[in-house]
């Protein structure tokens, strides 16, 4: 009996264990079921470039970036003015991407300036929605702006001389998301000052010839119309002094080292000298262009006032402009090139000042300059200081005008012990003279700034 109902009940037991399976595979199925209708449940997540401000322009092209992680499946967009709509933009993908891209503009819609709705309906490929998958959709209230920006430059230095540097100071009409000085490839950032006007501090290169120089003041407004206007400046040419540099067998000898750690892959010393002064030149002159153009790193305003300050004591060896002809020891020009700082000489291990206040932006060790310091004064103006023995100042130190921030030294290529002090305007090297002038900077810089608008 005992083991009868046993039997029974273990039959009974198993019966209930076979229907708790199935029900655990029918919930499992189920839950596998909805996860899988479940797991995406939104639409691709969409983002516009550039971003969305209320304000269109009529040229304008908006770049729409998509992510799903079922991919993308379609995309429209559509225009609404009153009882009016548009499709401007329809893609439908025939493979299914995670993420993907789509411009559209305005110009093919004839709309009028005024406002408008745009609505921008994304797809995912997902079995959401009974297969439809899920979407997204964005309807955003825009103005279309077809006007662009206008610029009253308010001062200006009626001439700038070639290597120098100016400073305008103009008004633009409604908001801007870019405004500056463009010159060639070249873009000087324009600052918004405390009156709400803007001021660009921007060079006349050294590498611009006067019939060349043609600088233009830029303005782009939250719609992407832009208005650009030639500056009437007058372009000064001067005479820049030459001179010859003799680079003896010695002096390849002092710099073995360091200038097969520059250019490693030519064999001779001499070889990898004229390696380090062009192509390593280039690379650096390009580095600090990279590190003064960017907006980010420049303070938005000036963080000096007074003029700037030259290494005390010091003789100036070379000047800003001074084009070199390199000769060896039997005097064969072996190169040239234009010194583009101003090479100031002391004792050996001089003490090096900041020659204003400012942020340190840079330190390290930078092919030609050595050990080099650069220092931040607001407004894309920079001071350098090349060929150093060391230094004592970090990326982000504030530092004083006069303040020690490390000693001269041979550095990179320095034959003898010397500062090169340079003047950067968005990277590019200015005449470092007119920094250190106070009536210059009187009438060229600050009281351009100051004038009430
Ligand atoms: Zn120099």
């Amino acid at each position: 009996m005992f083991k009868k109902r046993s039997v029974y009940r273990s039959e009974r037991r198993s019966s209930s264990g076979v229907s708790a399976a199935a029900l655990l595979v029918f919930l499992g199925a189920v839950a596998a079921g909805v996860w899988f209708l479940m797991r995406d449940l939104s639409g691709p997540s969409v983002t516009m470039d550039p971003p969305h401000s209320g304000r269109m322009g009529i040229a304008q092209s908006v770049r729409l970036s998509m992510d799903d992680k079922s991919g993308v499946q379609s995309v429209a967009v559509t225009v609404r003015r009153g009882a009016q709509s548009m499709i401007v933009l329809k893609e439908k993908y025939a493979e299914l991407e995670k993420h993907r891209e789509a411009v559209f503009s305005l110009k093919d819609t004839q709309l009028p300036e005024g406002s408008f709705e745009l609505e921008i309906k994304a797809q995912d490929g997902s079995f959401a929605g009974f297969g439809f998958g899920n979407s997204t959709t964005l309807r955003l209230p825009v103005i279309l702006d077809a006007q662009p920006p206008r610029i009253a430059v308010k001062t200006m230095p009626p001439s700038i001389r070639r290597g120098g540097a100016a400073l305008i100071v103009y008004t633009v009409s409604e908001d801007v998301d870019r405004t500056g000085v463009r010159l060639g490839q070249s873009f000087f950032h324009a600052f918004r000052q405390p009156n709400g006007s803007y001021a660009c501090l921007f060079p006349f290169p050294i590498t611009y010839k006067t019939s060349e120089f043609f600088p233009e003041v830029l303005a782009r407004d939250l719609a992407g119309n832009v208005t650009s206007s030639r500056l009437p400046v007058r372009a000064v040419n001067r005479t820049f002094r030459s001179d010859t540099l003799k680079i003896p067998e010695s002096f390849l000898n002092f710099k073995a080292a360091e200038l097969a750690q520059i250019c490693p892959e030519k064999s001779t010393s001499l070889e990898q000298y004229l390696c380090a002064n062009s192509k390593e030149r280039a690379i650096d002159d390009a580095k600090l262009i990279e590190i003064g153009s960017d907006p980010a790193r420049t303070s938005p305003s000036f963080l000096w006032t007074g003029r700037f300050l030259q290494l005390p004591k010091s003789a100036v060896k070379a000047r800003y402009g001074d084009f070199r002809s390199y000769v060896d020891d039997n005097r064969q020009k072996i190169d040239e090139q234009t010194h583009m700082g101003l090479d100031l000489a002391s004792v050996a291990r001089a003490e090096v000042p900041a020659a204003q206040h400012g942020r340190v932006i840079w330190t390290g060790y930078l092919g030609i300059h050595g050990n080099m310091v650069l220092v931040d004064h607001g407004m894309g103006l920079a001071t350098q200081y090349s060929h150093l023995s060391e230094y004592s100042v970090q990326v982000g130190d504030e530092v004083q005008p006069g303040q020690i921030i490390g000693r001269t030294g041979t550095t990179g290529l320095a034959g003898g012990d010397h500062l090169h002090f340079g003047v950067l305007i968005g990277g590019i090297p200015v005449e470092p003279l007119e920094w250190l002038d106070p009536k210059w900077l009187k009438n060229n810089i600050t009281d351009r700034l100051n004038t009430p608008l």
